[in-house]
């Protein structure tokens, strides 16, 4: 085992829900490894809310702001200008601070969207690169299989699309997922064009990783897990969010949710609702959902931007004031782990659907984009612990219908049994000698015998 002083550079996706996570990991990793130092490359506005009053891992992790890809002085517009900034906007800042630190980092941990750290450590004399997957073994399993999933379709016959409801019984562990399921840039017309080709990237040069971690638990995708591990080490070593090693981020409950919840409501279980980071359902969406909310009468919790409270029903926050609260952000992980939560209605995003596993709540699904197709799918066919909404999108018969199967009817009650069963496989997986917790004390054997 080596004991001298490393270097790991960690290169974060500054977008959606990717780089607290990879924070996260990092502190445990800081924890178990006392002779590492981090440097975290991420962009500004990122590190500036990761780290804002912050200094995690008592001064070893070191945040490096990389160039947004825009022009000095104006703001970030699209995701695509940091993309196509890219390597090269992180070579920038890692020359830099190896020229500051006086030694060439030893290790490169990478969110997986960044598919070059392999080259930067290859350029570092074959130095370890991890990759981290912020989502489950589902969809990065998907992305591996881009070119077999392309070649099916273009050799569907039917032009029109239909071909995308075609089943891949071929593909380990994914027999109910269906091609049009799949995250959407596997699919895109062109996959040279910034996000896609980010991805595409990814899925050739991932297998050259030193490893893979997931936040994920073997239990929970054993089939997609076992096919990933035959092409390279996985790690598998969540749900983060139970892991008792894993620091948590100081809880802001600015809206006072959890009071709420805990305050005597007129019915047994609510409802929360929230779509991540990002995602502010249509306007048309917004009303079909508010008013089936309303007819329900069960109490809810929405987190909802203020441009998404502008296209609610008139009057609508009046007349549910006796049972509803609207937030603009809410402490999900405490709201989820609140007993009087009978129902997520969310947009399957990983770290979402992970929460609601990690705390036995059921699903409504409206996936949008990325990894939220198939992870939907998981939740209402693979794991049968939530439902899909009626047509994809939200009306108010379709979101009613949903919300009566979760919460009054015996397959609800199902649902519920499953989404416990899991709840308490997550559990076990992250004990002393849960399957997460011997992963990750592998993965930190790995990086102590290459230092
Ligand atoms: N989240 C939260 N409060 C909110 C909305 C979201 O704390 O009001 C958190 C949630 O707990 C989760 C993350 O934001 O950890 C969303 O991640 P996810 O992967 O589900 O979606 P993304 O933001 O990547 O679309």
């Amino acid at each position: 085992m080596g004991s001298s002083e490393c270097h790991i550079a960690v290169l974060a996706f500054p977008f959606t829900t990717h780089a607290a996570p990879l924070l996260s990991l990092v502190e445990q990793l800081s924890a178990a490894l006392p002779s590492a130092r981090f440097s975290f490359f991420n962009n500004h506005d990122s590190n500036s809310t990761l780290f804002g009053g912050r200094n995690p891992a008592a001064g070893k992790v070191k945040a490096y702001d990389v160039w947004d890809g825009t022009v000095a002085g104006e703001a970030l517009v699209t995701h695509e200008e940091f993309i196509m900034a890219m390597p090269g906007n992180y070579q920038t800042a890692i020359a830099e601070a190896e020229a500051e630190m006086g030694t060439k980092f030893g290790c490169f941990l990478t969110d997986s969207f960044l598919w070059f750290g392999g080259d930067l450590a290859a350029e570092r004399g074959g130095v370890p690169w991890i990759s981290f997957w912020t989502a489950g073994a589902c969809s990065i399993s998907a992305h591996l299989y881009t070119d077999f999933v392309r070649s099916l379709v273009a050799a569907t016959p039917n032009a029109n699309g239909n071909g995308l409801e075609h089943k891949l019984k071929v593909i380990p562990g994914m027999s109910e997922v269906s091609i049009g399921e799949m995250p959407g840039e596997i699919l895109a017309k062109d996959l040279q064009a910034p996000f896609p080709g980010m991805i595409y990237n990814m899925a050739l040069k991932l297998p050259s990783a030193n490893a893979l971690v997931l936040n994920s638990f073997q239990k929970l995708e054993p089939t997609v897990t076992d096919d990933l591990r035959s092409k390279l080490q996985v790690f598998n070593i969540g749900p983060m969010i139970l892991q008792p090693a894993t620091p948590k981020p100081p809880i802001s409950d600015d809206h006072n949710c959890i009071p709420w919840l805990d305050s005597p409501l007129p019915a047994s279980a609510a409802v929360y609702l929230s779509f991540g980071s990002g995602i502010t359902p249509p306007p048309a969406e917004i009303v079909g959902l508010a008013e089936a909310l309303e007819a329900k009468r069960a109490p809810f919790l929405w987190s909802l931007k203020p441009h998404g409270v502008k296209h609610l029903p008139e009057g609508f926050v009046e007349r549910t004031k006796e049972f509803g609260k609207i937030v603009s952000w809410a402490p999900q992980v405490q709201v989820l782990s609140h007993p009087g939560v009978g129902a997520f209605v969310t947009h399957c995003g990983w770290n979402s659907t992970l929460e609601a596993i990690s705390f036995g709540v059921c699903m409504i699904c409206r996936p949008f984009y990325g990894d939220q197709k198939i992870n939907t799918r998981f939740v209402e066919s693979v794991w049968e612990i939530g439902v899909k909404v009626e047509g994809g999108i939200f009306t108010k018969d379709g979101t009613m219908k949903a919300l009566n199967v979760v919460l009054d009817s015996d397959r609800g009650k199902l649902l519920k049994q499953n989404v416990v069963k899991l709840k308490g496989e997550a559990l076990e997986a992250v004990k002393p000698n849960g399957s997460s917790t011997k992963d990750f004390q592998e993965l930190v054997h790995l990086l102590n015998d290459s230092f």
